[in-house]
């Protein structure tokens, strides 16, 4: 997104936008982005900063690291922006705002925090019900 300093009203501005994740350089890490980045930012400004107070929402395809079941995730993230001005007529928002997605990606993903994963033994995810391992 680009925002033109200039237009920026003393009052604030809001604006909306979305960040085409094929077109974000992710490439340390592999995020399968179901839906485009959706970003909404309240911008401000005085002579020398510019303040961009934004909230991002996409939604992943995630493979759970413990049972491997296939869920979509959503990601929400509130991101609070400053630039120096020096002169600059337009700032681009969008590597810092990349840049945020991927600082706060999980290494590991899981379906829901108490996830029980698959049996080692039979392999059933135990997600589902207990399975029959263990019993005698
Ligand atoms: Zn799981
Ligand atoms: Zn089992």
């Amino acid at each position: 997104m680009k925002v033109l300093v200039n237009e920026i009203p003393p009052e604030g501005l809001n604006i909306k936008g979305e960040l085409d994740p094929a077109k974000l350089n992710l490439a340390t890490k592999q995020i399968n982005f179901s839906s485009p980045i959706k970003t909404e930012c309240f911008l401000t400004r005085s002579k020398d900063d510019l303040f961009a107070k934004c909230r991002l929402t996409a939604q992943t395809k995630e493979i759970c690291s413990r049972c491997l079941t296939e869920f979509d995730m959503n990601i929400e993230k509130d991101v609070d922006l400053h630039y120096e001005l020096k002169g600059e007529l337009s700032i681009m928002l969008d590597d810092n705002l990349k840049d945020e997605i991927i600082i706060d990606y999980p290494m590991k993903v899981l379906c829901k925090q108490d996830c029980k994963g698959l049996c080692p033994q039979c392999g059933k995810n135990l997600n589902k019900g207990p399975c029959d391992c263990g019993k005698s």
